[in-house]
């Protein structure tokens, strides 16, 4: 239509800088999908702040023609949309999976060289949908839309959030919910389940073309390697590894550590049924269907072990031409894990808690801390707030004489190596967040916005970009769940 001209004039003003080198790839990676359009979509958000880092410019695009944009139904000259190929362990199983609601719009350079893949979630079907209708609901896309940015907020690799658009259609879950588009902003969205697909496939020359890609793109400083896919795989170790560790500090549950929801790039990617613990417990689950507690909060560093194992299978032809050599080598990479993970929670932990050097007792003093918030029950996030004189609300949790005990240590150790407060304040504000998404504040924004209230999401989102600052008013926001909600339960196939 004539309209549809203008429109999509104006979605070009914005600056894109398309440069789509995944779509390039041989006909095993991807499949060419264009979104399937939708009946009379409504931009519901826009990140601004986003859109200024990506060097992309929305503020004198029309309203009318950003929903047309965010929903894909104009796709904006230069994009190539693709429905990226991949397998996965899901919950220890493997399957052929692949993009069944998203497609990859394109990969838009920013003016320092950094490329972004922008994908549509809640797209519509595409070749790898299987028995799902290719479609999201509104409130699954802004959880993504809300955690995402707060773990951004939070120092946490993650992929980000660009737009959530209504679409004007219903989809069919346990009842009609409004449907929703998601934009979806990733360094890539390389999974380890990337390499599971090319493997499974069992063309070795595709393999290669993978391995090249993902070197060129992400680890270029591998090239000159002498076992480039040995280095390879401790690299990505490394990623993972610090991305679990920041996890692990702020008291994030993922809830679905699949082999396809591992980001090649150590990106937190994949909102589904994630959700931040309150009172400490390491046996803590929210999702539903994770019966056997397989992606617990103290099973992330196992769980990703074993999704490293997973990659290093995949490549292992690669890490030397004798098959038995080649296990020998993986195996001995895989084995370092504990090692390394061990002494980076050591010190994460140690920052947490102000502590500089190493004593010998530190271990022993964090899990007496972790020890005693477990079995009284104590909000993770709101301990570390109290060790930092952090108001927040009232407690007589912290008079207990247990806590009183350890917290006597802890003065002692924070004497050692000339820490004054000054000092260990500063570091403890540096890691230790004020403000968590909540999950019954995310759930009371999710519930206005359902309603057609934004107004609630909007202050939470405010609340939450300055996560470790001090903010007037935000008492609300660091209670914990009031008990009632205990049994806080989050949904996959959302
Ligand atoms: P996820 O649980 O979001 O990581 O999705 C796992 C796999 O299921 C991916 O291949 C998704 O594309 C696919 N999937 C999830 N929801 C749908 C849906 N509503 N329609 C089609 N495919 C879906
Ligand atoms: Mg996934």
């Amino acid at each position: 239509a004539a309209s549809d001209v203008y429109k999509r004039q104006d979605i070009d003003k914005a600056g894109w800088s398309f440069d789509n080198t995944y779509a390039k790839l041989p006909n095993d990676f991807l499949v060419k999908q264009a979104p399937i359009p939708v009946k009379s979509p409504e931009l519901i958000i826009l990140n601004k702040s986003l859109s200024k880092n990506l060097n992309l410019d929305f503020t004198n695009i029309k309203e009318e023609s950003l929903s047309q944009l965010f929903s894909g139904n104009l796709l904006p000259a230069g994009s190539n949309s693709i429905a990226q190929a991949y397998a996965g362990h899901q919950f220890g199983h493997f399957t052929m999976l692949g993009d069944g609601r998203a497609v990859l719009m394109g990969e838009h350079v920013s003016k320092n060289g950094d490329r972004h893949d922008i994908q549509f979630k809640g797209s519509g079907k595409t070749p790898f949908s299987r028995s799902g209708d290719g479609r999201a609901a509104l409130g699954p896309m802004l959880r993504e839309y809300i955690i995402s940015e707060a773990m951004h907020e939070l120092g946490v690799p993650t992929t980000r959030s660009l737009a959530v658009v209504k679409t004007g259609e219903n989809v069919i879950r346990e009842t009609h919910l409004p449907g929703a588009i998601l934009t979806r902003i990733a360094a890539s969205h390389i999974r380890v389940g990337t390499f599971q697909y090319i493997a499974a496939t069992q063309k070795e020359q595709n393999l290669k073309v993978l391995f090249d890609y993902v070197i060129n793109r992400h680890y270029p400083n591998i090239k000159n390697s002498k076992n480039q896919a040995l280095d390879l795989l401790k690299t990505i170790m490394n990623v993972q590894i610090n991305l679990v560790i920041d996890w692990m500090r702020i008291g994030f549950i993922h809830g679905v550590m699949n082999t396809d929801n591992v980001s090649i790039c150590g990106e937190t990617i994949d909102y589904g049924p994630c959700a931040f613990m309150d009172a400490y417990n390491p046996d803590t689950v929210f999702s539903s269907i994770d019966q056997q507690a397989r992606y617990s909060f103290s099973n992330q560093p196992k769980i990703i072990k074993w999704n490293l194992a997973r990659f290093a299978e995949c490549i292992i032809t690669l890490i030397d031409d004798n098959k038995d050599k080649a296990i020998e080598i993986a195996t001995e990479a895989i084995n370092s894990f504990e090692k390394i993970y061990e002494e980076k929670w050591l010190n994460m932990m140690r920052d947490k808690l102000g502590l500089f050097g190493e004593d010998i007792n530190d271990q022993i003093l964090i899990m007496e801390l972790l020890t005693w918030m477990h079995k009284n029950k104590v909000d993770y996030t709101n301990t570390f707030c109290f060790l930092m004189n952090e108001k927040f609300y009232d407690n007589e949790i912290y008079k207990d004489a247990n806590f009183l005990i350890w917290k006597e240590k802890w003065e002692d150790r924070l004497k050692l190596n000339n820490n004054s407060q000054e000092k260990y304040l500063k570091l403890m504000h540096s890691v230790n967040p004020i403000i968590i998404p909540r999950n019954h504040k995310v759930e009371e924004a999710l519930t206005a916005a359902n309603n057609g209230d934004l107004e609630v999401m909007n202050k939470l989102l405010a609340v939450l970009k300055k996560p470790y600052e001090s903010q007037n008013s935000i008492i609300d926001f660091q209670s914990p769940a009031p008990s009632s909600d205990k049994a806080y339960q989050t949904f996959c196939g959302t």
